[in-house]
């Protein structure tokens, strides 16, 4: 399954995030892929869209999918050098396939800053600058292979050392590879290189208790939010403190406290609804009296293997998949009259499944 990672600086709030994330996970359902990992945390994906159904079928039970996120900690000035845990953190973010950074925005003098004060610009700049280190040595490394094979009119290699100068410029000015503007061409044999900096970003801005619902108006957070769209990054804003005493809560609880604090929407649920979207994961649902369901899949795949993200045997024996979506299926009040309103669609094995479709597979096993 596709993970997200959690970084960031010691003391900025991972563990209190991370907390809440197994916490909330732990009420979740027994998932059959639940890993034992301790670094591992599953959350719910939030979607409207299943309550809704649920709503409308009736089913003996309703299941929302769920996503993971990879605690990785460790990271200190000069990782990329191979201080402290430096090696095993970068090998473990290049597992991962987007990454979240914890920034810390809130104050509190009980708690010290690794820096000294609070600045999280400064702090975004000390990760990036050992992931973008990190990226500029192998990138060099492979240069000095490929520049010589260009010499020598080798093909592929006359492609990718324009692509990997273009590169190693950018990361001799600190600049991400995701920030860097590349042709599709250049962006096939930059996938290929496995760069840490090519990784979606998506920084978590951890504001205190009492700034959260005017969050926008907080500094640190407006300067965290300049620096992402150069950064071509993502922002949300927690309080990871509240989202750990959320965690333990029920929905009525939680909606309660949100509403109290006079926010919509809980910053653990911004957070994997954000990280679901930097990976390019959408929801297809099943909808049967049995079970009302949530799947995840990436966006571009066709039905049978979406069919596949249910059982293997799904996809083998695929034969078409009965397809409505979602905005029809509430529209029209039920599966019957939605079938009656020809909405339904018979997909067959090229269809490219959407977003919020609700699909009916056919197989032969
Ligand atoms: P880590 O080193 O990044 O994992 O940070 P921790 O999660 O252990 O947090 C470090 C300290 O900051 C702990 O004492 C937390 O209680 C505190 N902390 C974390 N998040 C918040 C927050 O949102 N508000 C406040 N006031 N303190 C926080």
């Amino acid at each position: 399954a596709l993970t997200a990672g959690i970084v960031g600086l010691p003391n900025v709030g991972k563990s209190t995030l991370f907390n809440a994330i197994t916490k909330a996970g732990a009420e979740a359902a027994n998932y059959p892929f639940c890993t034992i990992d301790p670094n591992v945390g599953i959350v719910e994906v939030p979607d409207e869209r299943l309550d809704k159904l649920t709503e409308l079928v009736v089913p003996k039970k309703t299941v929302p999918t769920a996503f993971e996120f990879t605690d990785i900690a460790g990271i200190v000035k000069g990782a990329s050098k191979g201080e402290g845990l430096g090696n095993k953190f970068l090998a473990h973010i290049r597992e991962v396939d987007a990454i979240c950074q914890v920034v810390r925005c809130f104050a509190d003098e009980n708690v010290t800053h690794v820096a000294g004060k609070v600045d999280p610009i400064s702090d975004i700049e000390v990760i990036n600058l050992e992931l973008i280190l990190a990226d500029l040595e192998s990138v060099e490394k492979r240069l000095q292979r490929v520049g010589k094979m260009a010499k020598q009119k080798d093909k592929d290699a006359m492609v990718e050392e324009p692509v990997l100068v273009k590169l190693r410029d950018a990361f001799e000015d600190e600049k991400p590879a995701r920030s860097v503007e590349f042709t599709e061409e250049e962006l096939r044999v930059v996938k290929g290189l496995h760069l840490l900096t090519i990784k979606p970003m998506l920084y978590v801005a951890n504001v205190a208790e009492d700034e959260i619902a005017n969050a926008d108006e907080n500094e640190y957070v407006q300067k965290v939010r300049e620096f992402a769209k150069v950064d071509n990054a993502q922002v949300i804003v927690v309080c990871a403190k509240i989202e750990e005493e959320m965690a333990e809560l029920d929905e009525e609880e939680k909606a309660m406290f949100l509403d109290e604090l006079g926010i919509k929407e809980s910053g653990l649920d911004q957070l994997v609804k954000a990280a679901y979207q930097l990976l390019g994961l959408a929801t297809y649902f099943t909808a049967g009296v049995q079970e009302v369901r949530a799947w995840t899949f990436r966006k571009g795949m066709k039905a049978p293997q979406c069919a596949g993200v249910i059982h293997t045997d799904f996809e083998r024996g695929f034969i078409r998949a009965e397809t409505v979506s979602y905005d029809d299926l509430v529209a029209n009040g039920s599966m019957a009259s939605a079938k009656e309103a020809g909405k339904v669609r018979l997909e067959g094995k090229e269809y490219i499944v959407q977003d919020g479709d609700v699909m009916l597979f056919r197989f032969n096993v």
